[in-house]
């Protein structure tokens, strides 16, 4: 058998490993093999060669935004914590994946914890922080395994706790398992959270970068931003710039799951289009059935149809086209799939996440999602909606927090999309026969 003619070289082919980098070759908490692959040189030429200036201008120049969701760049952030002058500053590196469909911070914390570990100290360094929190889903038991025993180690190796390598820096960090909130992904949320207070985000300013925990200048990360870190110090900027589009660079990491021959984590170029992911790297869809479309970035993102599967996947591409990138899922669906199942389906897992502090988000998404259940059932009428659109907008404008503000997204991007299946759906028809009370198209 040739090799690259196989489904996993297939799977691998497009694919450029910047956060999963050697994927398949180290053994997740083995140090040495991490050391041996050039592990833990960015932290030891940043404390050696770099002032945290420096380190800052080298990830403004690659251009890197935030993982999490929104793509804030990094470098801001990072700046305006090094900024303020405060005797206590802590560093956070947000791994509260709660998406359905979801797995990617899973993955990244398994599978390569030395490497988040090196990024967050080379963040520290560039901000002056001397403490860590690395907030992991409790119902993550091997992630919080692989980074408590990454952890131990680095101590052990003096690279965390007092004067690492040597260099007179001293910083720390420890695991705070989360309890399984989606709304604690949220950064003030997240912060409460780790307070000991309700997970319930706050109006800002101020920022965490000025106020955050236990009130003092606060980084917040994700996961895969850190991941990304020691590899754009150890190549330069000028690498990372190399790859993705012109504003959107390097890579993203994508949970591909759904109806796919070949799902699982893949990290592809910014810039690839939705329709190289699904049949060059997921080898198409599933049982032969045909392509429908694609949910991208989870309950906060939006369903994009398969006639627009040349959409690129970077931050700007996927906003013109109503939906966001998210964190990374990618849930590829199929012919069977009903798109007011889908919308009803996620818009049930906020309302059900929402905090309950703004009004629009506890009860608008209530009253969207009763009149989901009624198109579901066939009780709809086509002025349902107008009032579900209506809703939906002002749910997005009256919400303070990206849980409420994006929550509607699935709703909008299928009634753009799809508003024929819910039109069908009111005139008692469910095309795909998901909808058990209704017919199905013949
Ligand atoms: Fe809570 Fe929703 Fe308001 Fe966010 S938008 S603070 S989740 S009620």
């Amino acid at each position: 058998v040739n090799e690259a003619d196989t489904p996993i070289a297939e799977f691998l082919k497009g694919q450029i490993n910047i956060a999963t980098e050697y994927r398949g070759e180290i053994r997740p908490s083995d140090f040495e093999e991490y050391k041996s692959k050039e592990g833990f040189s960015a932290l030891e030429k940043c404390l050696k060669d770099l002032s945290p200036n420096q380190i800052i201008d080298e990830i403004e120049k690659s251009g890197l935004k935030g993982r999490g969701g929104a793509g804030f760049p990094s470098a801001i952030k990072w700046r305006m914590v090094n900024k303020v002058q405060s005797d206590k500053k802590y560093i956070i590196c947000n791994g509260d994946e709660g998406d359905p469909g979801a797995f990617m911070d899973r993955m990244l914390l398994e599978s390569y914890p030395f490497r988040i570990i090196e990024g967050i100290i080379i963040a520290a360094y560039a901000v002056g922080a001397t403490e860590g929190r690395l907030y992991i889903r409790a119902e993550y038991p091997l992630a919080v395994e692989r980074i408590r025993e990454g952890i131990k180690i680095c101590r052990e190796k003096g690279i965390l706790g007092q004067n690492i390598l040597g260099s007179g820096f001293s910083f720390d960090m420890e695991i705070f398992e989360g309890a399984g909130a989606f709304v604690c992904g949220e950064e003030t949320a997240l912060i409460a959270s780790i307070e000991g207070k309700r997970g319930i985000p706050q109006l800002r300013p101020p920022y965490p970068a000025e106020k955050g925990l236990w009130n003092q200048p606060t980084l917040i990360n994700n996961t895969e931003t850190f991941s990304l870190v020691p590899w754009i110090l150890r190549n330069g900027s000028d690498k990372f710039c190399e790859i993705g589009t012109e504003k959107s660079k390097g890579t993203k990491v994508f949970a591909l799951a759904g109806k796919i021959n070949r799902g699982g984590l893949i990290e592809v170029p910014m810039g690839i289009s939705i329709r190289q992911i699904v049949e060059e790297i997921g080898g198409g869809v599933a049982g032969g059935k045909k392509f429908k479309a694609v949910q991208i970035g989870g309950p906060s993102g939006g369903c994009i149809p398969a006639s627009m599967a040349d959409t690129c996947i970077d931050f700007d591409s996927l906003k013109e086209v109503g939906a966001m990138m998210g964190s990374g899922g990618l849930i590829v669906l199929d012919e069977s799939d009903c798109m007011v199942d889908i919308a009803h389906y996620f818009l049930s897992f906020t309302q059900e996440e929402s905090c309950g502090r703004c009004t629009f988000c506890r009860i608008g998404t209530r009253r969207m999602l009763e009149i989901l259940n009624k198109i579901k059932t066939g009780k709809g009428k086509l002025e349902d909606l107008d009032l579900l659109e209506k809703l939906a907008i002002n749910t997005k404008k009256g919400s303070i927090c990206g849980l409420g503000q994006t929550a509607p997204n699935p709703v909008l991007s299928t009634l753009k999309y799809f508003r024929h299946e819910y039109e069908a759906h009111i005139n008692g028809t469910c095309p795909s026969g998901k909808c058990e009370s209704l017919i199905k198209y013949e």
